[in-house]
Order: C-alpha cells, then structure tokens, then sequence
C-alpha cells in the first residue's frame, strides 16, 4: 500500500486545527487504498493547538507531531515536515482549510499517471484589495523574467510531491529560503490543478506586511543577480551623460563665454547620484546579507519534541 503523508504547519491555529483534521480523516476513509499519516508541524503557536492535536494523537495513530523550539516562519515548518515524511508522497497544506482537502483524490490520481509535483493553482483571490492583486502580477512577472524559473503567481505551497521531489527538496539548506521558487528549480514532471481559494475557517491570517516583502526579496536574492546588473548598467549611463553635460558646459564657457550656472544644478547633480548610491548600496547589502547567514552554517530549525506516529507511547526528542 502506497504512503501519503499530509503535512500541515500551523501557527496559533486553534479555531480550526480540530476541524482540519476531521477533513483529513474524511478525505483518509474515501481513499482506502492509499495509507495516510498526517504530520502537523507546530510552528511555535502559542494557543492551544498544540494540545488539541496531541488530544486526537490519543484516538489516531496515524497522527504525528513536529514540535519546533519556536516560530521559524512556515518556509522553515514546510522543509521540517519535508524531512520527517515518510510516504512515497507529501502533500503540504495550510491549515486553515483555505484550500479543499478533497483536491488531494486528484492530486493522487494524477501522481498515479507519473507526475511528480502536481500543484494547484488558485482560480481567484477573493477578499484581497485590487493593489495587492496587482502588486503581486507585477512581483511574479518581474521574478520569472529575471530568474529563469517558473514560479507560477497563483500556485502556492497546496501540492503533492513525489518522494523524489521531496529528497531534492531536503537537499536544499538555504536559510532565507524561497520555497515557491525552488519547486521550479528542483524540476520534475509538473502537473497544475485549480481550485476555488475559500475563506478562512476561522482565526486571522499570519502575514504582515513586513513579512511578505521580506518574501518577496527574498524571492529576489535567491534567483537572481539582475539587480546587481541592473545597478552597473545605470552607473554606467550615469557616468556617460555626466560626461556629455561635462562637454557641453566646457563649450558653452569656453567658445561661448557663458556663466557658469551653480547652485541648482549642482544640488541636482549631488542628490541624483547620492540617491543612486545608496540604492545600490542597499542592493548590494542584501546580497551581502545572504551571504553572511548562509556562511554562519546554522542549523535550519530545533526540534522541541518529535511525536512519532510509529511509536505512539514513546515520544522520541530529537
Ligand atoms: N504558518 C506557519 N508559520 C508562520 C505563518 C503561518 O506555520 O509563521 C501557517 C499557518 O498556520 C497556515 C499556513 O501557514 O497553516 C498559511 O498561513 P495563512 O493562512 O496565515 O496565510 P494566507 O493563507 O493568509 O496566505
Ligand atoms: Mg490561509
């Protein structure tokens, strides 16, 4: 019998953890041929979702528990149930029941066929404001283009891997990771599907507006070098049209005895290129930060306790 594994990272999720799990045991009895394990990964919640889960761990065996020393953010809570699945196939999904746990049958069906990331795609994003909406079209267009790796705006993290995609995934010890980007780095026979995105069951949204831009430079940094590029090819033409107003002003004093006009064009000149200088400076900085936490070496994430669904009396710390 083939294993699937349910990975579920959650972050203070007590309204609808409880119900989340009844959907997978639901979605678990209309696919008898497959033996699932659902594998929640506690991302340092503070609520008592943690406890509600290890309540049902009492009732079902096929329950296992990831619980991280802290809040790593789900990028880091996804490669943690990466590393503890054990199924020939992973499907990651949020747990607030935004995405339809039923999709999954077709996920399998097609995994079946031989694909070995098939990944759903969110038809529309209801309740979010036409800027985000827009912002974020430009964000993905800008990122493909610059990277050369499909990330595709509407597909999320809602996917089902195969065991080799999950390896190639485990592989990968970035710190600031981008794990959006790295399913289209790693390869593999892709397959989309499309769901209706619903509301929330309950609960806010864990995301601010720091953390999504952090995201989204992220998104960047990792792909891509063209800001860099970008920063010497404007210094570049910078360089030039200085040189020719540097020419055009010599004649104009030189052959035809104009005064030299100071004070605006002067401040003009200094603030323009200060402004130039500290962007690419910033540019640079970012890059430089990556660096600097990918050389410290750390590890990824501490785990706290590991729940072993396999060894239900024991809980083995890792
Ligand atoms: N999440 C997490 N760690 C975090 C933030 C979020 O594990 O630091 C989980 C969260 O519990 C949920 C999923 O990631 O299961 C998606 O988060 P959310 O629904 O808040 O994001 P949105 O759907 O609004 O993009
Ligand atoms: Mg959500």
């Amino acid at each position: 019998m083939k294993r699937i594994t349910v990975i579920i990272p959650f972050l203070n999720e007590e309204p609808v953890i409880e119900k989340m799990y009844e959907r997978l045991k639901q979605l678990a009895e209309e696919c008898p041929d497959y033996r699932f394990d659902f594998l929640f990964v506690n991302d340092g919640s503070e609520d008592q979702s943690l406890r509600i889960i290890l309540k049902l761990r009492n009732y079902d065996q096929r329950v296992s528990i990831v619980d991280l020393s802290r809040n790593y953010g789900k990028e880091i809570a996804m490669l943690a149930g990466f590393d503890h699945a054990k199924g020939d196939a992973a499907v990651v999904i949020d747990s607030d029941l935004q995405q339809p746990p039923e999709l999954i049958k077709e996920m399998i069906e097609w995994w079946e066929k031989g694909y070995e990331d098939v990944y759903a795609i969110r038809k529309e994003r209801k309740g979010e404001s036409f800027i985000k909406k827009w912002t974020s079209a430009c964000y993905y267009r800008i990122l493909q283009k610059a990277s050369r790796t499909n990330i595709y705006a509407n597909a999320g993290d809602f996917r089902l891997l195969d065991r080799k995609a999950v390896d190639a995934l485990k592989m990968i010890r970035e710190h600031e990771r981008y794990t959006k980007g790295l399913y289209g780095w790693i390869g593999f026979k892709k397959k989309e599907l499309y769901y209706d995105a619903d509301e929330r069951a309950g609960g806010t949204t864990k995301w601010r507006f720091s953390s999504l831009f952090n995201l989204a430079m992220n998104g960047i940094t990792s792909y891509t070098t063209l800001p860099l590029k970008i920063t010497t090819i404007i210094g570049g033409v910078v360089s030039l049209a200085a040189f020719i107003y540097m020419m055009i002003v010599l004649v104009q004093t030189l052959l035809l005895g104009a005064d030299v006009s100071g004070y605006p064009s002067l401040m003009i000149g200094i603030l323009f290129l200060g402004g130039l200088q500290l962007i690419s400076l910033g540019i640079i900085g970012e890059y430089l930060g990556r660096v600097f936490n990918e050389t410290k070496r750390r590890p990824l994430y501490f785990v706290d306790t590991y729940y072993d669904s396999e060894s239900p009396e024991t809980s083995k710390p890792i």
